[in-house]
């Protein structure tokens, strides 16, 4: 297995437009690229297009269609959630509870509140699992507290967080929850009746859709300020003239993925495969735990392995994986997240993620196995550290 592949382990970071998505989207770039706000019969039929992505969506996450706002993704849902719920709601109070391995638009939106004189308290994960625990989350309600927040799974490590407790929580205490779903979308069911979320952000180019569309839903009766002022379009909550195609676009890929997220035995298996071939690379470890987490998930830290190093090593053999989130590549910090769960710098400082797909194949996984073995070696050969540990 010497000959150089691509093999691309990034899908969390992002994802390519899947054929059915491009094939839904290209009648409203080429014939039907009327403005939804027109009366005449172009118009018509861009505001039926984007009443049918509604539905498509609302069907498929079991919520009404007034309940979905688009986005222009991920970021964007969140923040008009954190912000726009906690200043409808600031007669009541001023406090906010989330964690601490929260995606940095929920943590970023928190600390741009809290210039705002809102107080938040971040619980953390109770132990290196990474998972939250609702007793701990619990005892970080005050009385003023009025909006809590929980991912439904983690970016990093791909735990997937008691989100359905937490809600029930946050109602007891008469809060709001807001549930970041950007990740599990796609890998795990939604159902927004059952999962009880006042509110939920999920990004298109995560499952198949282009970058630059996401929805926010907002349940019927939720309070949430208008996040942009301008014509009536969003129920005029997020004015500015719709994205059609790409509203199309992100309705196919929720329904594609909904369907994907049912069976994910066989993406499973091949993670599995690959932590436990890496394992048996001397002073690895895995990082969070493998019980309640994405099927696609792998992150895992070699010693005496600078992330960099890897990632360009890896990248020189045609496999793209990332180090921590893609958010942050570019900022020379330690994962928070990986910070969280208790692991030392040094630790967090030679992870790497894996986030397989479903088109990854067996040989991509022999390949991955294949490769890691030669340059973690290759990397180690000329650590001084290491050199002196095995001699
Ligand atoms: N939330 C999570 C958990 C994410 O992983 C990401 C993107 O990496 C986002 C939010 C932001 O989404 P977007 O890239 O659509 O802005």
């Amino acid at each position: 297995m010497s000959e150089k592949k691509f093999v691309y382990a990034d899908h969390a970071a992002t994802t390519a437009v899947t054929e059915s998505v491009m094939k839904a989207m290209e009648p409203y770039f080429r014939d039907n690229w009327g403005n939804p706000s027109s009366l005449h019969t172009p118009g018509r039929k861009a505001a039926a297009a984007v009443r049918d992505a509604k539905k498509t969506i609302a069907d498929t996450l079991n919520c009404r269609e007034t309940e979905i706002y688009f986005t222009s993704g991920g970021t964007e849902a969140i923040n008009w959630a954190l912000k726009g719920n906690a200043r409808a709601n600031r007669h009541r109070g001023r406090h906010i509870v989330s964690t601490e391995i929260e995606h940095h638009a929920v943590l970023n939106s928190i600390a741009a509140l809290k210039s705002e004189r809102y107080e938040a308290t971040l619980v953390k994960p109770c132990c290196g699992d990474g998972l939250i625990c609702p007793d701990e989350f619990e005892r970080a309600v005050r009385p003023d507290t009025i909006q809590m927040i929980c991912m439904l799974a983690n970016n990093e490590i791909g735990t997937i967080e008691p989100v359905k407790e937490l809600a029930r929580i946050a109602h007891r205490h008469k809060a709001d929850f807001f549930c970041d779903a950007v990740q599990a979308m796609g890998n795990i069911p939604i159902d927004l009746d059952r999962l009880g979320v006042d509110m939920l952000s999920i990004s298109g180019h995560k499952i198949g859709a282009p970058k630059g569309i996401g929805l926010l839903y907002i349940k019927t009766g939720c309070m949430v300020s208008r996040y942009i002022d301008g014509g009536a379009q969003e129920r005029g909550q997020r004015a500015g003239t719709e994205n059609v195609a790409y509203i199309v676009g992100l309705a196919q890929a929720i329904k594609d993925a909904a369907s994907a997220s049912k069976d994910k035995a066989g993406l499973k298996q091949k993670r599995d495969r690959l932590a436990s071939e890496l394992h048996k690379i001397p002073f690895s470890q895995i990082n969070g735990t493998m019980e309640q987490r994405l099927a696609g998930n792998l992150n895992m830290s070699f010693e005496f392995c600078e992330s960099e190093s890897l990632l360009l090593l890896l990248d020189l053999a045609g496999i793209c994986v990332s180090a921590g989130s893609a958010c942050t590549a570019a900022k020379d910090e330690p994962s928070h997240v990986l910070k969280a769960i208790g692991l030392p710098e040094k630790t967090i400082r030679s992870s790497i993620r894996f986030s397989l797909g479903d088109e990854n194949t067996d040989d991509d996984i022999e390949y991955i196995i294949s490769q890691m073995h030669k340059i973690t070696a290759q990397i180690r050969a000329l650590s001084p550290e290491y050199g002196k540990l095995t001699s």
